[in-house]
């Protein structure tokens, strides 16, 4: 198989690494990707939310299966275009991704099919409409750009004064561009935040392992969110009761809804729930693998990866084919200084090859370039430092370890992933 995987980031790295693996694969290109899935794979200089340069680059090349990681070629269409050429694609249609591109389309959707999901007061497009609804909320409430707004349009906001400066910035200034012009006010809801992430064909569906990341910046959740500064997986992570509470309550009525709704949806759903006291409750969809939960999920699987995605883009996906290492994995990211705020790049980055030298362990490349014999950073998020162990403890410490072995200037990593683990109030009913 020649498959091209899009996006450039430490999801696509682990994607590739997991391809690479596959007697079936004869040839991975990953476009743009990044410094380190050069090792691995042969760049290609498109951006990924290119769908017209990419339909160029699949006529050319006549690839067997294109496995998409970010959401932008997707909310493009990417899905359609390539589908409708006949072209195996593992996405979902532009259509179906308006479940990440759209919070209010998402809202309205988990509302017609009484999918637990936190309280709405309301969507609104105008500033003057949206401070008015204000008057009539419990705080904290949840304030939602409707569009992609590169990870910024969510804000919690503590109090009036919050919300206003957010509204000001997202409807009267502009700062979010067009997926800030509408907004949606909904309940905060309080607990635990967990991922859920199935594989679907449309008809199918099987989960892969649940994972938690790490949003916040420094230790003990304080400062601001980023992409993610870890993620973990391990079993213990799903409680029985909740994980049978989740498919019935969230996963099922969704992928039901939609091919009710004559949406067809294939490839991987991403369900960002909070684990409340009333049970489970859906955060936010994404039409795609989370980055970081990607690495801690790949570095668990134990199956043909490239085997299964054919299948998926074939409809004919079957759950029992995906085996899982037992024990867990951790991935720690590796962030330049001063981010998710103004950061430096162009740092070198040393101690790679000591860090792969521990057992488990794999270092999967996000914001890095060659230049040179050099890798040198060129992102907030640099490295996830990701590896395995039989327990939770054993692969935080590899990977913890081998983060130890690398340096750049400013370098920037939390201590405490996955240490925070189990305070899981929610019981699932
Ligand atoms: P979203 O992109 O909708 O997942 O929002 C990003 C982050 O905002 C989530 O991961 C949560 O930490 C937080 N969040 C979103 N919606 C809510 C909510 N209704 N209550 C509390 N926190 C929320």
């Amino acid at each position: 198989m020649k498959i091209p995987v899009i996006g450039g980031g430490g999801r696509e790295h682990a994607l590739v690494w997991k391809l690479k693996e596959s007697s079936r694969v004869e040839k991975i290109w990953c476009a743009p990707g990044n410094g380190g899935i050069a090792s691995d794979a042969e760049c290609v200089a498109l951006d990924a939310g290119d769908v017209a340069g990419l339909v160029a680059f699949a006529e050319k090349n006549s690839p067997d299966l294109t496995v998409v990681g970010p959401e932008l070629p997707l909310v493009n269409g990417i899905g359609d275009a390539f589908r409708e050429r006949g072209w195996a694609i593992v996405g979902p249609s532009k259509q179906a991704a308006q479940l990440e591109g759209s919070k209010i389309f998402t809202k309205e959707f988990l509302q017609r099919h009484n999918i637990p999901t936190a309280k709405m007061y309301g969507t609104f497009e105008s500033a003057k409409e949206t401070y008015d609804a204000l008057k009539n909320v419990k705080w904290p409430v949840v304030i939602k750009a409707d569009g992609l707004c590169a990870g910024k349009g969510v804000l919690v906001a503590q109090d009036f004064d919050q919300a206003r400066d957010f509204i000001e910035r997202a409807m009267e200034k502009n700062e979010l561009g067009p997926g800030g012009k509408r907004i949606l006010l909904e309940e905060g809801l309080e607990g635990d935040e967990l991922s859920f992430i199935v594989m679907t064909d449309g008809t199918t569906y099987a989960p892969l392992v649940p994972t938690r990341d790490h949003k916040r910046v420094f230790d003990g959740n304080q400062g601001p969110n980023t992409g993610g500064m870890g993620a973990y997986s391990t079993e213990d992570l799903l409680p029985e009761p909740l994980r049978k509470a989740i498919v019935s309550t969230i996963v099922e009525p969704t992928l039901q809804g939609l091919s009710g709704e004559r949406i067809p949806y294939q490839g991987f759903l991403y369900i960002g729930l909070m684990l409340t006291n009333s049970g489970p409750k859906v955060l936010e969809f994404n039409c795609r693998l989370g980055d970081p939960e990607t690495q801690a999920i790949v570095a668990r699987m134990d199956f043909d990866l490239a085997e299964v995605l054919q299948d998926v883009a074939a409809g004919r996906l079957n759950g029992s084919k995906l085996r899982w290492k037992s024990g867990a994995s951790a991935c720690v990211v590796l962030a330049s200084g001063g981010y998710p705020g103004r950061f430096e790049t162009g740092k070198k980055i040393e101690g790679l090859t000591g860090a792969e030298q521990i057992t488990g362990v794999n270092v999967l490349h996000a914001g890095t370039k060659r230049v040179g014999e050099d890798i040198v950073t060129c992102g907030g998020r640099v490295l996830g430092v990701t590896a395995v162990g039989p327990t939770l403890d054993a692969a935080l410490g590899s990977a913890y370890a081998a983060a130890d072995r690398i340096y750049f200037e400013g370098m920037h990593l939390r201590r405490d992933i996955g240490r925070h683990v189990n305070s899981l109030k929610a019981t699932g009913n």
